[in-house]
C-alpha cells in the first residue's frame, strides 16, 4: 500500500470530523510533518504520513521532537488502522498528557529486570488491574498497552504471556483477538464453560420459551433507531465484550459505561450488536 492511500484515508477522517487537513510545505524549514490538522474545538495536530513500515527520516524526527517540546502533538501514521486509531483517540484526548505518570504511580516493578509489574491500585474479581481514564475505568493491562504501544485495534484483546492478571509489564503483553482470549482462558481454566457453566449447572434458571424475555416483554426487544444501544459505538461494543472476556463484571462494565446491566449483558451475549 502506498502513502497516498493512507493520506486519502486521513483526509476523509478529518473531513468527517469537520476539520481541515492542510498540506505543509516550507521553503526554509526541512523535515516539517506532511499535514497540519485543524479540528473543531481548537485542536491542532501535526501528522507525518508514511508508507506502511517506513520510519521518519532523521531531519523529520528532529523536527517532530522540536514540535513536541513546544507541547504540540505529532503523529506518524503509516497504515489505515493507525488513521482509525488516531481518529478514535480524538475523544479521549484530555487524559493523554498526565496518563503515563498517573499510571506509573500505581505499579510495583519486580527486582529482576524482566519481572512482572504488579498493579497496586484497584482490581477486579479476577485480579486484573483497573485504571481510571477520564470518567471510566479500563483494564490496567490495556492502559499499559496504549501508553507503551498506542491504540488497541478494534476487536483486539491485550493478553498476558506471564499468566499473571495484575501484571502490566508491556513486555509481558501481546495482542490477540477476543476469540484468542477465550481460548487462552479456557486453556488456563479460568472460563466457566461446558459442564462448569451456570447454564449447565442450573438449567432450570434459564428463562426459555414462554418465560424468555422475548416472549414476556416483546416490546422491550430493541429495534431500529429507537433501541437504547444506538448510543454505543461499535468500538465501545467491542470494548465491553473484551472487558467481559477479561473478567470484569457486568455490573462494573455497566457502571463505567453508564448503561444498565441488562443492556451490557445483551451486548456481551450478542443478543444485540450480533453483527460485530
Ligand atoms: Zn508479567
Amino acid at each position: 500500500m502506498r502513502e497516498s492511500r493512507v493520506e486519502a484515508a486521513l483526509k476523509a477522517a478529518v473531513e468527517a470530523e469537520g476539520g481541515l487537513a492542510i498540506k505543509l510545505a516550507s521553503v526554509n524549514r526541512r523535515g516539517l510533518p506532511d499535514r497540519l490538522i485543524l479540528l473543531p474545538g481548537g485542536r491542532v495536530d501535526f501528522i507525518e504520513l508514511k508508507a506502511p513500515g517506513k520510519k521518519p527520516r532523521i531531519l523529520q524526527a528532529r523536527m517532530h521532537n522540536r514540535i513536541r517540546e513546544l507541547g504540540a502533538r505529532v503523529a506518524v501514521i503509516d497504515t489505515l488502522e493507525k488513521v482509525a486509531a488516531w481518529r478514535a483517540a480524538l475523544c479521549s484526548d484530555t487524559v493523554t498528557h498526565d496518563l503515563p505518570q498517573a499510571f506509573a504511580a500505581k505499579i510495583r516493578k519486580a527486582d529482576q529486570p524482566d519481572g512482572c509489574w504488579e498493579w497496586q491500585a484497584s482490581k477486579n474479581k479476577k485480579g486484573y488491574g483497573l485504571f481510571k481514564m477520564g470518567d471510566r475505568a479500563i483494564g490496567a493491562h490495556r492502559a499499559s498497552w496504549m501508553i507503551h504501544f498506542g491504540s488497541i485495534p478494534d476487536g483486539s484483546c491485550v493478553l498476558h504471556r506471564c499468566d499473571n492478571p495484575p501484571c502490566v509489564n508491556p513486555d509481558h503483553l501481546f495482542l490477540g483477538t477476543i476469540n484468542d482470549n477465550n481460548q487462552d482462558m479456557k486453556a488456563k481454566g479460568r472460563y466457566a464453560s461446558g459442564d462448569g457453566s451456570g447454564a449447565r449447572k442450573h438449567p432450570e434458571r434459564l428463562a426459555r420459551g414462554e418465560r424468555h424475555g422475548w416472549s414476556t416483554h416483546p416490546e422491550s426487544l430493541p429495534r431500529g433507531e429507537s433501541r437504547k444501544n444506538a448510543r454505543f459505538t461499535p468500538a465501545e461494543v467491542l470494548e465491553i465484550r473484551s472487558m467481559s472476556a477479561a473478567g470484569i463484571s457486568q455490573r462494573e462494565i455497566a457502571k463505567q459505561f453508564g448503561a444498565s446491566r441488562s443492556t451490557v449483558r445483551q451486548i456481551i451475549e450478542r443478543k444485540t450488536w450480533s453483527h460485530l
